[in-house]
């Protein structure tokens, strides 16, 4: 067997601790298969105040007490906590950085309460970012790589290269930076500069981490990472070629083109998967579809709709936010409702799609099904008991709703871009193994009629049969993409 590396795998979400978004799934899954692979690879992620010791065993650990961390001026004082992730077959070790000024809060970025972003953002991940290295120090462990996941761990690959580049302890760990969502990108004022302790001449535009007068994470994280990585191959190709998608960043992402990769996020389908699902009323495997009807049934149940066999049922799973499409949604809402469907809808964010939505299940009461809160076990009942899976998206960098609505045999009706575009075979391509539907334009009435070519299909009871069990028979577990990481980490060792 070739040589086991070692991983630090940095992100400020990871499932099951703490979870905004898709970056939590894949934080929370990808270790585990590194890790079946042979290789040393450990979790960080800061120790958030909702994040419950007892229920997730975790423990202090006394050498890792007391770690100084720079954070401007001031030095502040962390700790690190540790615990597992587990399989049947594996363990992976969890580090919890602990820094309650910082840290132990009921949000990850916001309080929940006035959904406003803390003001001391700049701070809290500048001390994550340094606490990590420092961390390592401490701890004598000296990984290959350094795996940093999104803006919150962005400075990491620029301290790398400038304040630690020099430190024997450091020089030999290569770095790479996955973007999760090019638009979220951790920019704030130059004053927040000087607390980062990084070299001066950094603040600049062209080869450094600036944008405009202010400092950009995410940009400190493309420029400096020594490969860099995103979540589909469509969106690596969107974001390094258009004004669009590229967020401010498209040019610098081209002149990184050769380092820069696309590699699709697995699936954990020992969490998603209908034959093993124990959220749902019912399970069922493609053999046993016609099992699906009890979760249709408890799903309109759950959301006070009337019971009804036979209409198909639209679900939606998403943060309420422009990404995803609602302003199509909304643009076409009476004519959609008017079809024969009914929508369920799961979801929590801006307030102008909050009113929307509540207003849409108030006019159309036997129709709409609207639930505006966080709930897994809902999200797994609607991946369930729908027919169809709609995220009309403006863009999207990988989408997780998609591929597991797949796995539960129900359709996804998509728009054809980034990680949707690469995941999802249209119906009517010449490929006779389609798996939902595409639209291409981002356009209200291509939404609608990508709808309603569904809803035309789905008339067909073989035909959508089939096209069911092509679905529940894709493969997007971890394994494929797990491998491409570990050829990209053994390369960059290579240099
Ligand atoms: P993104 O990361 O852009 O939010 P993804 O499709 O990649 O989108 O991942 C979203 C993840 O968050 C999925 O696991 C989805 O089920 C979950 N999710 C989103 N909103 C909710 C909600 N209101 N309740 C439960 N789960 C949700």
């Amino acid at each position: 067997m070739s040589k086991s590396l070692s991983i630090l795998y940095i992100s400020s979400e990871v499932e099951p601790f703490a979870k905004t978004g898709g970056l939590a799934d894949v934080a929370g899954a990808f270790p585990q298969l590194i890790r079946e692979f042979g290789h040393d690879i450990r979790i960080l992620l800061p120790k958030y105040g909702f994040v419950g010791e007892r229920k997730f065993n975790i423990y202090d650990v006394i050498r890792l007490r007391d770690i100084p961390v720079p954070v401007g001026k001031k030095t502040e004082l962390a700790s690190i906590k540790s615990s597992f992730i587990a399989n049947q077959r594996i363990k992976v070790q969890v580090y919890f950085f602990d820094l309650p000024k910082f840290f132990n809060r009921d949000g990850i970025y916001y309080a929940p309460d006035s959904k406003k972003d803390y003001p001391d953002n700049d701070e809290r991940f500048i001390a994550f970012c340094r606490g990590a290295l420092e961390t390592l120090k401490r701890l004598g462990w000296k990984p290959d790589i350094i795996h940093c996941n999104d803006w919150q761990t962005g400075l990491i690959p620029a301290y790398l290269k400038t304040i630690y580049k020099d430190d024997p302890f450091f020089n030999k760990i290569r770095s790479v930076f996955t973007i999760h969502n090019l638009a979220y990108q951790g920019i704030f004022p130059k004053s927040s500069y000087v607390k980062t302790g990084l070299p001066k001449e950094l603040f600049n535009e062209d080869s450094g981490i600036a944008t405009g007068d202010s400092i950009n994470f995410m940009k400190s994280g493309i420029q400096f990472a020594d490969i860099i990585t995103t979540v589909s191959k469509r969106y690596a190709e969107e974001i390094s070629t258009s004004d669009e998608f590229g967020c401010g960043l498209n040019n610098l992402l081209k002149k990184r083109r050769k380092n820069l990769y696309g590699i699709l996020n697995g699936v954990d389908y020992s969490v998603w998967d209908p034959s093993v699902d124990e959220l749902i009323p019912q399970q069922y495997t493609s053999k046993t579809i016609q099992e699906k009807k009890e979760n249709k049934r408890a799903l309109l149940q759950a959301f006070k709709l009337p019971p009804d066999d036979d209409t198909p049922i639209i679900g939606i799973i998403s943060r309420l936010v422009d990404q995803k499409g609602f302003d199509l949604i909304e643009e076409i809402a009476d004519d959609l409702v008017n079809l024969e469907l009914k929508l369920v809808i799961l979801g929590t964010g801006e307030r102008r799609y909050q009113t929307f939505l509540s207003a849409l299940s108030l006019k159309y009461p036997d129709k709409v099904g609207v639930k505006l809160t966080y709930d897994n076990t809902l999200a797994h009942l609607i991946e369930a008991g729908s027919d169809m899976f709609l995220m009309p998206s403006r863009y999207e960098p990988c989408g997780l709703n998609q591929i597991y609505s797949m796995r539960y045999g129900t359709i996804p009706i998509v728009r054809a871009t980034g990680g949707l575009d690469d995941t999802v075979i249209d119906i009517d391509s010449k490929n006779s193994k389609g798996t939902g539907f595409k639209f291409e334009k981002y356009d209200s009435n291509a939404l609608l009629k990508a709808i309603e070519r569904a809803l035309n299909f789905y008339q067909d009871e073989k035909a959508w049969s089939k096209t069911v069990i092509n679905a529940m028979e894709q493969d997007f577990s971890w394994k494929q993409s797990a491998k491409e990481y570990i050829t990209l980490y053994k390369k960059i060792l290579k240099k």
